[in-house]
């Protein structure tokens, strides 16, 4: 399937699309993901995009656009895509428009994961994200065995810089202005699937109603 997820930090984007990926193999694409991944490595892309990560503000289009343009062409891409993140403005709503018009490409559906901002708060401010694997833990409901030590590998499961109330507030305010018209965009074009649920089941359910798969 080739789904974009919307919603705001801490929505569930990531985890409905792990969970996709298990039903029929399609790809999950974090752009959030790809960024980390560059500031670790330490490399030009990763150097442009710290800081308005840190501080909880969007990266640029163009940066974002020049990632995206090369990733949806990989060969993984064939067996679908679940675009986590990405687009979270209109000028890249567009702009992934264009793209995939170019490729022959249509999507199934844009999906808005909608959960009330105390529950997005809490779930962030008690999200633990393992520096090595990426695997996320969370304090309350999903601690690791050993405090501070990923499960899965044995890498530091932190707090991410941009998940302090501080940036996390700003992330939330730069969503509601810059990200959430993205619902109207995809309301116009027939492709918003709304889901009003906290939990990723409920999420997964709608999805394969929608689009029957
Ligand atoms: P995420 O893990 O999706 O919350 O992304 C973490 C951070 O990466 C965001 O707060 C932005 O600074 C940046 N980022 C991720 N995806 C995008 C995007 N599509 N456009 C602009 N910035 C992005």
């Amino acid at each position: 399937m080739k789904l974009i997820l919307l919603g705001a930090p801490g929505a569930g984007k990531g985890t409905v699309a792990k969970l996709l990926t298990k039903i029929d193999g399609s790809v999950q694409i974090s752009t959030g993901d790809i960024l980390r991944g560059a500031v670790a490595a330490g490399t030009e892309l990763g150097k442009q995009a710290q800081a308005a990560m840190n501080a909880g503000d969007l990266v640029s289009d163009d940066l974002i656009m020049g990632i995206m343009e090369e990733r949806l062409q990989e060969d993984d891409c064939k067996s679908g895509y679940l675009l986590d993140g990405f687009p979270r403005t209109i000028p890249q709503a567009e702009a992934l428009k264009t793209l995939l018009e170019k490729m022959g490409e249509k999507l199934d559906a844009a999906v808005e994961i909608d959960v009330p901002r105390d529950v997005i708060l809490d779930r962030l401010t008690t999200r633990r994200t393992c520096e090595s694997c990426g695997a996320i833990y969370n304090t309350k409901s999903n601690p690791t065995k050993v405090e501070g030590i990923c499960d899965k590998c044995g890498g530091a499961a932190v707090q991410r810089e941009d998940e302090t109330e501080e940036a996390i507030s700003n992330r939330l305010n730069v969503y509601n202005d810059q990200t959430a018209p993205l619902v109207g965009f995809y309301k116009n074009e027939g492709l918003l699937l709304s889901v009003d649920a906290t939990s990723s089941d409920a999420v997964i359910d709608a999805i394969q109603a929608k689009i029957g798969q």
